[in-house]
């Protein structure tokens, strides 16, 4: 059932959320949100008509909006790897528009407020247990971060760099160590673990955090009673910040990462719109990530883009180039 839902409503979805205004200085650009996925920007530096701009999405999430409203709208979606789809879910926007809040949930280690991640494992365990007498299913999660076109395993004792190659056995980061998980709390300890892992090279390398891709992958393993089988997988993606940075400002090192983001965000692009378009070449080959997603990507797989952006002015240019970058990919 869950598929027929899925299939009427195509393989390609695009969701906005905008956080809460954290100043009270500054004022807020956004100026209509649609119950029916339609936004409208004010751009500031303009008389009102002409700095007027409209977008629209499958779906839009306001400044109020809770953990558990986004989940919901996300939930058929994430139910349908139970059936044998592939699914992926990418957090798209700036630094500090709420792509972590959405799918981790606020640092710190508290379980209020958790984030997509957690709560599709959680819905994924319950269904396992509802099913348990037709379907037996086997959890595993693997957990990484991409940065400067380099895979690091973020579940690993030492989460050295790895080798990443998509495989025919359809498992797309074969080296990459695999944790079975059988309950939320096993799931609570791997995400502190990774996300510890994520820190650590955060303080070394200035917030190298929001400077990587992070891709927490669940694996579903389903067996019924008549012996038949299905494996499928949950890609759960927290993108880099999508920012331009100035090139006559940042040199070395600093650019070199900024340019690595912005080829494999624009790759990305190219990859949700070619498959869209239902084109016959579809250039996954130009970046880790999407190589990486190759097998979630296309095909039956479904794919969800969580646009991201922050409500206030200083944000105008960004939030722009994020609404404009989540149309592109969205096919409403
Ligand atoms: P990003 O990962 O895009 O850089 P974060 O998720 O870290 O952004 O969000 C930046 C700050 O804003 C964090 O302190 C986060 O807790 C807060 N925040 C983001 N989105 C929300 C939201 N919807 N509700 C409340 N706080 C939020
Ligand atoms: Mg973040």
């Amino acid at each position: 059932l869950y598929n027929m839902v899925q299939d009427l409503k195509g393989n390609i979805r695009v969701y906005c959320r905008i956080r809460p205004s954290f100043s009270s200085e500054s004022k807020n650009v956004i100026k209509f949100i649609g119950e029916d996925g339609s936004v409208v920007i004010l751009d500031p530096a303009k008389p009102q008509k002409d700095g007027r701009k409209d977008f629209q999405f499958n779906r839009v999430f306001g400044p109020t909006s809770s953990q558990d409203e986004v989940f919901k709208d996300t939930q058929p979606l994430i139910r349908s790897v139970m059936d044998g789809y592939n699914v992926c879910i990418f957090a798209y926007g700036q630094t500090g528009s709420g792509k972590t809040h959405t799918m981790s949930g606020p640092s710190g280690g508290s379980t209020r407020d958790m984030g997509i991640n957690y709560l599709a494992l959680n819905d994924l365990f319950q269904m396992s247990n509802r099913r348990k007498d037709i379907i037996h299913y086997d959890i595993h999660v693997q957990m990484v971060e991409i940065y400067n076109e380099q895979v690091r395993d973020l579940l690993a004792e030492d989460s050295s760099t790895i080798r990443s190659c998509p495989t025919d056995s359809g498992l797309s980061i074969p080296d990459a160590t695999m944790h079975s998980v059988n309950s939320t709390t096993d799931v609570l300890n791997l995400m502190k673990f990774g996300e510890m892992n994520r820190m650590v090279s955060s303080t070394a390398i200035n917030n190298r955090s929001s400077r990587s891709h992070s891709v927490l992958t669940i694996h579903v393993h389903g067996k019924d009673t008549s012996g038949g089988t299905l494996r499928s997988c949950l890609h759960l993606v927290d993108l880099a910040g999508s920012e331009r940075v100035d090139k006559s400002e940042v040199t070395g090192d600093r650019l070199k990462e900024a340019q690595y983001i912005n080829k494999s965000l624009s790759c990305l692009g190219d990859v949700i719109t070619a498959l869209a378009q239902k084109n016959s070449h579809i250039p996954y080959r130009n970046s880790k990530l999407t190589l990486l997603l190759q097998g979630a990507l296309g095909g039956h797989a479904k794919t969800l883009m969580l646009a991201h952006v922050s409500p206030e002015e200083d944000s105008f240019n960004e939030t722009i180039s994020t609404l404009k970058f989540a149309q592109r990919v969205s096919t409403v």
